[in-house]
């Protein structure tokens, strides 16, 4: 009996000798010949044609407008400023600074989507460009303090109706001075003169308003660019969108053949894309202008004189050289003549 059980014990230890033994030379044999598969996984189901994605809010029956119209009504001719300024963060008692002041801060409506004019930087986060310089220069002789101001984001289309309601202050979004316009709005003294011009991809065969014939033209809604290529090039197939940026996805998508509007905003866009180029002659002039809400020809006055003075100090130049010097539009700050 005793020897039996030690018989079985000894044939276990064999056999589980043997057992390590082919384990080891299976592992020893995977090792050497790389041989594990494992399934393959299922292909991956075939994948969904090519759509390519449209910016929100583009709009392709574009109703015809009336170019814009700055002579009829002497347009950029604003206020006088006043003979003596108010000391910065000294506004006098009942003027709409005043009120301004009392709220803490000043209200700018602006775009973050313009490269050079108001755009947020995307490394900082910060909104800069030259339409930032210029709320921060206002906020300045306001408050003593150019910290002192709050930016509201506005689509070129928004602009007005943001001023008529008092949801800003003022807009400072490289907003055309025009008779239409100041039909609701006012307007400070120009600030910056811009020409309409035309951004194609380089190899494009446009080169000109000529070539925009059953092209499709893309501008932002709310824009006076759209009136005045309407009537240069009536046969070009208008596209709008709510912001500069959306035209330039666009074009670049190949939805568009070209986009019209202020030369300074189309330099900004082609700063962003190496492909494209801006073409053709200056299709007008636009005046640049603080907007202010109706009725305010306190505020109008004295952001004139704020004008007045970054004109004189060199501050203008300097707000010019570094953002938009690459225009080399050889324009410098524009002349300023009063109404009275
Ligand atoms: N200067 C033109 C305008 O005021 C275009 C600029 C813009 O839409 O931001 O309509």
């Amino acid at each position: 009996m005793r020897s039996m059980i030690h018989r079985n014990r000894r044939s276990h230890r064999v056999t589980a000798q043997r057992l390590l033994i082919l384990g080891m030379l299976a592992v020893i044999g995977v090792l050497v010949t790389g041989c594990v598969r494992f399934p393959a996984p299922d292909s991956p189901p075939p994948t969904a044609p090519a759509v390519t994605p449209t910016p929100p809010g583009v709009q392709t029956d574009v109703p015809v407008e009336a170019p814009p119209n700055a002579e009829d009504c002497d347009a950029t001719r604003s206020l006088r400023p006043p003979a003596q300024m108010p000391a910065p963060g000294r506004m006098p008692p009942r003027t709409t600074m005043a009120d301004i002041v009392a709220h803490g801060r000043l209200i700018v409506g602006l775009d973050i989507g313009s490269n050079l004019f108001s755009f947020r930087d995307p490394m900082t986060g910060d909104i800069r460009g030259f339409d930032v310089d210029l709320s921060r220069e206002i906020t300045r002789a306001i408050f003593g303090d150019p910290g002192r101001v709050e930016f509201r984001v506005l689509s070129s289309a928004e602009r007005v109706e943001a001023l008529r309601t008092g949801a800003v202050d003022v807009v400072v979004k490289t907003m055309s001075i025009t008779c239409d316009r100041l039909r609701d709005i006012s307007f400070s003294a120009p600030y910056y003169v811009a020409s309409q011009r035309i951004l194609a991809v380089q190899n494009s065969a446009i080169t000109g308003p000529a070539q925009l014939a059953g092209k499709r033209v893309c501008s932002a809604r709310g824009a006076t660019s759209i009136g005045r290529i309407q009537s240069i090039a009536p046969q070009a197939r208008m596209v709008t969108t709510t912001t500069w940026a959306d035209c330039l996805v666009l074009l670049q998508q190949g939805q568009v053949d070209a986009v019209t509007t202020d030369d300074a905003i189309l330099a900004g866009l082609a700063e962003q894309d190496p492909w494209v180029r801006v073409v053709g002659p200056s299709l007008g002039e636009e005046y640049y202008g603080v907007g202010i809400p109706p009725g305010r020809d306190d505020m109008v006055r004295f952001i004139n004189g704020v004008l007045e003075r970054i004109r004189s100090d060199g501050t203008w130049w300097r707000m010019y050289n570094q953002w938009l010097s690459i225009l080399d539009s050889g324009y410098g700050p524009p002349l300023v003549t009063y109404r009275d």
